[in-house]
């Protein structure tokens, strides 16, 4: 049997220690310091003799760590936070001493499967048959650029004298698509959106039959929808670009990586109508399905055709090609994984998906109530109605270096980390709510400084 020495016995006791601690306690906020600032702390960390356990512990404890800002802090607000919940934080640590083989039925059956059923939760969320399957991949970018390659694939078998290949979606895409784009060596058609931000199906069809009237060599493999955009929460028309898809023979994409995770949610789920017509789609846990980094369930309405543009083919590998076994490699841009699906597994599992619509409510309605005290304020001036959890307004009479200088100073200050993002052109401030945790008084705290 293996035992741990003394000093590894110790270290056990001293990490178990932190992390628990860091899970109990709302740690501050902490923020960045530069690479000279963290020199003249720790010096070179990589030493022929090793630092040893506890010392190196220390390092990152008492320095590192708090270099970097705690992206589950109530009053972060900024990009998309993370809010793990307790149950798929502590189950990480179990995860991580586990060495779980993600990649194959062969050597993970037990997490393959787990993992599948709660894919199998959101694939009903959004209406998907029973023969839907899919993987979780790191995040939301590889989720995209695995999905579009399958679309591409299945292109061409069925259009072989294609030239140029393109993918259409809005002006209001996430960035991952223009570089799933460029890695593919694939046209981004941009679909003007609506003043509101939205691509609808009759813009895309006018888009579409208009590309490909002047370019007839050319053909549009895939459509890319996002079901609420990342800075404003903006969920494009599913049932008509669906529909237009689907009489035009496109693969249709719809990028959840952010919103989708409100299908859960009955009083906003009829926003994302349509989203049963698509041929794969995304949703990142780790944004706000409350589970830690990284995590993006891809999920394929036929996976069989994944399967074929993904699985890599080796000798050393024939012997996992039992068509019966689901193996999570073959279906995205990836061999080795962790299961990092199983943390957003154990905590669906232990807390049930009707805490997960209370959880998800909780922020919807702190972003409405955002919403409310934004509209009462006399400084500021609310850009868009929310309707997911992302809330972007305006301080009146700021210029760019003003919102930027308040942002240092609330991160300064530990208060919150509220970035300057912007929208057409003029910066804004917006919170992006996925946290249960984060509460009125926080969102009047950070308010009081506007
Ligand atoms: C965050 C996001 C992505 C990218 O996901 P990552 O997990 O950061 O790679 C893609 N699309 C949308 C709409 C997003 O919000």
């Amino acid at each position: 049997m293996h035992e741990f020495n003394k000093e590894v016995e110790a270290l056990a006791q001293e990490i178990l220690a932190y992390s628990l601690e860091r899970l109990r306690d709302n740690p501050p906020l902490d923020g960045p310091q530069t690479p000279q600032e963290l020199f003249a702390k720790v010096g070179n960390t990589i030493t022929e003799d090793g630092l040893g356990g506890h010392q190196a512990l220390k390092v990152f404890t008492d320095t590192l760590a708090l270099a970097c800002i705690s992206t589950d802090h109530p009053r972060y607000l900024s990009f998309i936070p993370s809010a793990p919940s307790e149950h798929s934080n502590l189950f990480d640590l179990v995860v991580g001493s586990s060495a779980v083989y993600g990649g194959s039925w062969l050597e993970g059956a037990g997490a393959v499967f787990a993992e599948n059923q709660a894919l199998r939760w959101i694939s009903d969320l959004a209406g998907f048959p029973q023969s839907s399957g899919g993987v979780f991949v790191q995040g939301g970018t590889i989720g995209n650029l695995s999905a579009l390659v399958a679309a591409r694939m299945r292109a061409r078998e069925k259009y072989p004298d294609v030239v140029r290949w393109v993918i259409a979606s809005s002006s209001e895409a996430h960035s991952s698509i223009k570089s799933a784009a460029e890695i593919m060596d694939v046209l981004v058609l941009d679909v003007p959106a609506t003043d509101a931000g939205v691509m609808t199906g009759a813009n895309f069809e006018v888009c579409a039959d208009a590309y490909l009237a002047e370019n007839p060599t050319h053909r549009i493999f895939a459509v890319v929808a996002t079901a609420g955009t990342t800075n404003l929460g903006i969920i494009d028309d599913l049932d008509g670009v669906g529909l237009a898809a689907q009489q035009r023979d496109i693969w249709f994409h719809v990028d959840g990586a952010y919103g989708l995770a409100a299908l859960c949610a009955p009083s906003v789920r009829a926003l994302f109508n349509g989203v049963e017509r698509a041929d794969s789609f995304i949703v990142d846990p780790h944004k706000w399905l409350f589970a830690p980094f990284d995590a993006c369930a891809l999920i394929y309405r036929d996976p069989t055709i994944a399967k074929r543009a993904h699985t890599q083919h080796a000798s050393y590998l024939d012997t996992l090609e039992d068509p019966d076994e689901w193996n999570p490699s073959d279906y995205a841009i990836h061999l080795t994984r962790r299961a990092r699906g199983l943390p957003f597994w154990f905590s669906l599992a232990a807390n049930g998906t009707r805490e997960y619509s209370n959880s998800m409510q909780q922020t919807l309605d702190i972003a409405q109530h955002s919403a409310a005290l934004i509209r009462q304020h006399p400084n500021l001036e609310l850009i868009h109605e929310p309707k997911l959890s992302i809330v972007a307004f305006k301080r009146l009479g700021w210029n760019a270096a003003e919102y930027e200088a308040w942002s240092d100073k609330l991160l300064a200050d530990q208060i919150g980390f509220v970035v300057p993002s912007s929208h057409h052109g003029e910066p804004i401030l917006r919170f992006a709510i996925v946290n249960p945790w984060t509460t009125e008084s926080d969102i009047s705290e950070i308010l009081a400084t506007l």
